[in-house]
């Protein structure tokens, strides 16, 4: 089989170190920003950044829609952080009306941004994840939690008692940023689910 084509949603965020690590895990990767290069892919990563942002250039550059349709018709996702934020089905303290964080619903589930930053703003934990014999080191940086997952989705990592790590079918989304970390454990996990 050739390697799947996995696009990295070049909005904001760490675009470079998901292409390294995506292409040291086995794929061909380039980056989105048109409609024609989304087309273009089997699979996206979408990484951190601010969600409310990060919509907002979705709508701007007409890709909103045709991202959600394209995760509707089942194109497998990996969200990082505020792309975990992007890939739930409802958002809590999603912002101010109007400049809001858009939920894409690629997973049955509903993440509360910023949620650790009202404890701490930043941290680094090393975590359990399912499929991996030993545990991730893992960099939160104003980070979302999982506040509710729907029957098929499988809780894969907590952090501090709250769930930081999901997978739906081949969809996956980590609160924390394994791209800064040289781990590309959770990249090859998602290239081997394509
Ligand atoms: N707090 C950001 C948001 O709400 C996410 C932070 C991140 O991606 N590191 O989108």
């Amino acid at each position: 089989m050739s390697a799947p084509h996995v696009g990295v949603l070049a909005l904001q965020g760490d675009t470079r170190e998901h292409l390294a690590a995506l292409r040291e895990a086995g794929a061909e990767a380039s980056t989105v920003r048109r409609l024609r290069e989304l087309e273009a892919v089997d699979a996206l990563v979408i990484p951190g950044g601010e969600s409310t942002t990060m919509s907002h250039l979705l709508r701007e550059l007409e890709l909103l829609e045709p991202l959600r349709a394209r995760l509707a018709d089942g194109m497998p996702a990996y969200g990082s952080c505020a792309g975990m934020i992007l890939l739930a089905s409802e958002i809590l303290d999603a912002g101010t009306a109007g400049r809001d964080a858009t939920p894409l619903k690629g997973i049955d589930m509903t993440v509360r941004r910023n949620a650790f930053g009202r404890q701490v703003d930043s941290f680094e934990d090393d975590i359990d994840f399912t499929g991996l014999d030993t545990p991730v080191h893992a960099v939160f940086i104003r980070a979302p939690w999982v506040e509710r997952v729907g029957p098929d989705v499988e809780v894969l990592g907590e952090a501090a008692g709250h769930i930081v790590a999901v997978r739906q079918g081949k969809m996956l989304a980590t609160s924390f940023h394994p791209e800064m970390t040289g781990d590309r454990r959770i990249h090859k996990l998602f290239v081997d689910l394509l």
